[in-house]
């Protein structure tokens, strides 16, 4: 028998983690990518953490997510020979009574991810940040870390590539084949597919990148930004979240924003710092914090693998085999994530 055949419509992170899940299930994947000003994956820091800093609680089927993110990119590894994950825990300082209490409570009631007393402060080269914003305890998240994205989706698109399944263009009704499978992986784009994506919540997001010599290098820290030690002297900070202003580039609010934040980060250590380079995209953000994964109303078998937000790099994986296999007649959809909440939409198709 013939493998079924799809076409993966985007293949920034979403449609890149759903092709490969996809081609290794045995399916004939052709991908169609076109980078549009505004995507997301060019700028993506690919942090994944376990726990709502916000809250101190545990993210939304975290388990699960992070056990499939695991396998997944450790298979990649494996596959394309390179490694993609960097395991950092993510620390934070606690300033004050009240959010040490809070940490504490949360410590006790999930001590799989957090400690609210931790210790290697002195070994992570972080006492002279302690001196200065008056730490009274660092509160740490195990079992986090970033993906190298940008590795990543470079090695995918050589292997799809080398396999003749890469096409550099944006996708058109026109480029239907009859019998394939289209998923619309197009991130933030499908804002304008009718009424159906509408309810995407497009999130702008600034970072930046610069050189800091002697910064802390084996931890990520969180304050108001994150700080991620990159490699060598290179950092990363981030990252803004703006509702109104949809333009593709940065902006000097943003980066003002930004700098703000360095401030209360490094303080007089950010005189140090050197080569910035300034960064955005734009999230695609469903409205009520779940990804859009499931049916199209576009056609017979036309697939949604979307609303990833801030977290494609920990979600993507799971959601990818769940959607496969619900392409192949074999799963149930995660309720919470179908796209069946979204209502009896009509739409003649995918909009470019
Ligand atoms: C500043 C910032 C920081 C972030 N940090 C993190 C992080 O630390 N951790 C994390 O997990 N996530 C992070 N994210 C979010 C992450 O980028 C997304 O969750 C993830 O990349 C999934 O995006 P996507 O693939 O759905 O969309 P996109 O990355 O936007 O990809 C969609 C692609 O489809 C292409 N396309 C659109 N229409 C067509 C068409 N008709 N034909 C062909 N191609 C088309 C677009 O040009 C685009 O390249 C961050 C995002 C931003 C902006």
């Amino acid at each position: 028998m013939d493998s079924p055949s799809v076409v993966v419509v985007g293949a920034g992170l979403a449609g890149t983690v759903l092709g490969r899940t996809l081609q290794k299930r045995g399916w004939s994947v052709r991908v169609f990518q076109h980078t549009r000003p505004g995507a997301a994956t060019p700028v993506a820091a690919g942090l994944w953490n376990p726990i709502n800093f916000f809250r101190l609680i545990p993210g939304w089927r975290v388990e699960e997510a992070l056990s499939a993110m695991l396998d997944f990119f450790e298979a990649e590894e494996r596959d394309l020979g390179q490694i993609f994950l960097n395991h950092r825990p993510y620390v934070q300082p606690i300033l004050h009574q009240e959010h040490r209490l809070q940490w504490e409570d949360a410590a006790a009631k999930y001590p799989r991810w957090l400690d609210a007393d931790w210790q290697g402060a002195k070994d992570a080269g972080l006492v002279p940040y302690e001196r200065t914003w008056g730490v009274l305890a660092w509160g740490l998240v195990r079992e986090a870390g970033w993906l190298d994205v940008e590795g990543y989706i470079e090695a995918c698109r050589q292997r799809w590539q080398s396999q003749g399944r890469w096409v550099d263009a944006l996708w058109t009704e026109a480029d239907q084949v009859e019998r394939s499978s289209v998923v619309d992986a197009r991130g933030v784009f499908a804002h304008s597919d009718g009424e159906f994506l509408a309810r995407l919540k497009p999130t702008k997001g600034e970072l930046v990148e610069f050189t800091l010599p002697n910064g802390p290098a084996s931890v990520m820290i969180k304050r108001d930004l994150f700080l991620q030690p990159l490699g060598g002297d290179r950092y990363r900070a981030g990252a803004t979240f703006e509702w109104h202003d949809f333009s593709p580039g940065s902006t000097d609010q943003g980066k003002a924003k930004l700098h703000a934040g360095l401030v209360q980060l490094l303080g007089e250590d950010l005189s140090g710092a050197h080569d910035f380079e300034y960064k955005a995209g734009i999230r695609p953000a469903s409205h009520d914090r779940r990804p859009y994964v499931g049916a199209h109303p576009g056609g017979v078998n036309r697939w949604v693998f979307n609303g990833f937000g801030a977290k494609g790099v920990l979600l993507a994986p799971l959601l990818a085999s769940e959607l496969a296999a619900a392409m192949e007649g074999k799963g149930v959809l995660n309720p919470e994530a179908d796209t069946k909440r979204l209502g009896p939409f009509h739409s003649s198709g995918l909009a470019v």
